[in-house]
């Protein structure tokens, strides 16, 4: 394994700035690399530049310079939102050049253990979740990754008696060689990401990358229920700590008695007391099984949180926590902003925020959450995919759909075939906040008391906005102006 020092002297190019960059170039450079930094961006939209510069650390903007990757470069270290395509990637690549994300670098560099979170969906809601119950069970965790604080930061400050917890994205993960972390998380696999992967292998090889370099001594925590992790749980080396909502595991964490799938209507009528109390339980290796708490008692609803869950809790005990330490943050947890966060009840609706939910599958997760019938805001960025699989849960759950976006049409489509009466299309406009504000008013005109207005829109935000956060921002203050 490779680590910053020995890049002494050579010349390290970083690709793309943003925090990742920054903080790779810091280490580097502070490990006596001749580093430097591109960003197409012109200048006066990098304002980071600043701070390495002050450095003596050469960063260039604007273009990416033909000479950028010379043939004495030594490692290329580029965003993962970049895509292999782009000129100096390919000349790296040509050149020979080791191409890495920062999340390698950051485990050259980590004396602590790193946890790696992947998956399609629930990366962030797990990745906290289980950064609390480390942190209960005492276990000093630093959350980082693809959730905000760079890896390689929590790296330099972290040491051997704390737990590095890593959301990774398939985008960091395919830039990665020797990354072996202690215990790996696979929550479930979707189509999501092809326009960047190309194909679904592709997208697959990039998450199984997670358990490439793992051994007996590791751990792999999978989600039994979806069948692709299932498949390449066949495979792995790593010691495998399953988790499943909907069957008992001979070891692994589950639920018992197990949910039944495809049948949600348990979930709203335990909030009477007439269902079957479900445990989340553990069971050990030695066949002993260890009762955590009830399912409905965590913190945030939905099945797919108690997969979260069940996930978190898995990873925990694996990082060797107490099981009676996570009670109490399982509880206590509150939903991540923007994924499924409540917002306000006015007139007698109720306002969630789920502009996190950027693919089909995550919005019907979120439907199936809520009890009441629904009025979804819901489009975005056309990704090219079918958004047939949206039709069933349009014609069981939604009362109205108000569609926006570059996708308004396909989803009006699938909410008419599905039957759906009250369908209604925002039509685009330079103001995209207008759009989306008139996106809520249409949606509150169709919503009745005991109703749920819910932004949750099944794409990506960049047709219109900057990020998800800022549309749900946006949602959130048309919600409250109401
Ligand atoms: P990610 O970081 O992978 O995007 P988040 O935790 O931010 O995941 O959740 C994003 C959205 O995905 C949520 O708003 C919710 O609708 C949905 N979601 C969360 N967990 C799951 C899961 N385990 N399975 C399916 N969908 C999920």
């Amino acid at each position: 394994m490779n680590h910053p020092a020995s890049y002494q002297g050579r010349r390290v190019v970083v690709l793309g700035l943003a925090r990742s960059g920054v903080s790779v170039a810091k280490v580097f450079h502070q490990f006596g690399a001749e580093v430097v930094v591109n960003d197409k961006k012109d200048r006066e939209l990098c304002p980071e530049a600043d701070e390495l510069t002050a450095l003596g650390i050469s960063v260039l903007c604007g273009s990416h310079p033909p000479d950028l990757i010379t043939e004495d470069t030594a490692l290329l270290i580029k965003n993962p939102g970049i895509p292999y395509s782009s000129p100096p990637v390919q000349q790296a690549a040509e050149l020979g050049v080791e191409i890495i994300t920062e999340v390698e670098a950051a485990y050259w560099l980590s004396p602590a253990p790193i946890i790696g979170i992947t998956g399609s969906n629930g990366k962030t809601t797990t990745t906290s979740w289980l950064g609390e119950l480390l942190s209960a069970a005492g276990l000093k965790p630093i959350v980082a990754g693809n959730i905000g604080r760079p890896l390689c930061e929590a790296a330099m400050e972290s040491t051997e008696d704390q737990w590095i917890v890593a959301e990774l994205s398939s985008f960091q993960l395919k830039g990665t060689n020797s990354f072996r972390p202690h215990i790996a998380l696979l929550l479930n696999i979707a189509e999501t990401h092809l326009d960047y992967h190309g194909d679904m292998d592709d997208y697959v090889n990039s998450k199984v990358k997670l358990f490439d370099n793992q051994t007996e001594d590791d751990i792999a925590i999978i989600n039994w229920d979806d069948p692709e992790c299932r498949a390449i749980s066949e495979w792995l080396i790593a010691q495998q700590l399953p988790f499943s909502l909907y069957e008992t595991l001979e070891t692994g964490v589950f639920i018992d008695p197990p949910y039944e799938r495809d049948n949600y209507s348990l979930e709203s009528s335990e909030d009477d007391g007439t269902a079957v109390a479900r445990q989340i339980v553990y069971r050990q290796a030695d066949g002993v099984q260890i009762t955590i708490l009830p399912v409905n008692e965590l913190g945030i609803p939905g099945r797919h949180n108690a997969a979260n869950a069940l996930a978190a809790i898995a990873a925990s005990l694996a990082a060797g926590a107490a099981p009676e330490r996570l009670i109490k943050p399982l509880r206590e947890f509150e939903a991540v902003e923007h994924r499924l966060e409540f917002v306000r009840e006015v007139n007698g609706v109720k306002y969630y925020n789920d502009s996190k939910a950027t693919n089909p599958v995550a919005t019907i997760m979120s439907i199936h959450s809520l009890a009441a019938p629904i009025v979804l805001v819901a489009g975005g960025l056309d990704r090219g995919s079918d958004y047939m699989e949206l039709a069933p849960i349009f014609r069981e759950r939604l009362k109205g759909l108000v569609t926006l976006g570059e996708t308004r049409e396909k989803l009006a489509h699938v909410a008419e075939l599905a039957g759906l009466a009250k369908v209604e299309i925002v039509e685009p406009s330079e103001d995209a906040e207008s759009v989306l504000q008139q996106a809520v008013k249409q949606a509150s005109a169709l919503a009745e008391p005991g109703d749920i207005v819910l932004l949750s829109p099944a794409c990506a935000s960049w047709d219109m906005f900057a990020s998800y956060e800022q549309r749900g921002r946006i949602f959130k203050d048309s919600a409250h102006t109401l």
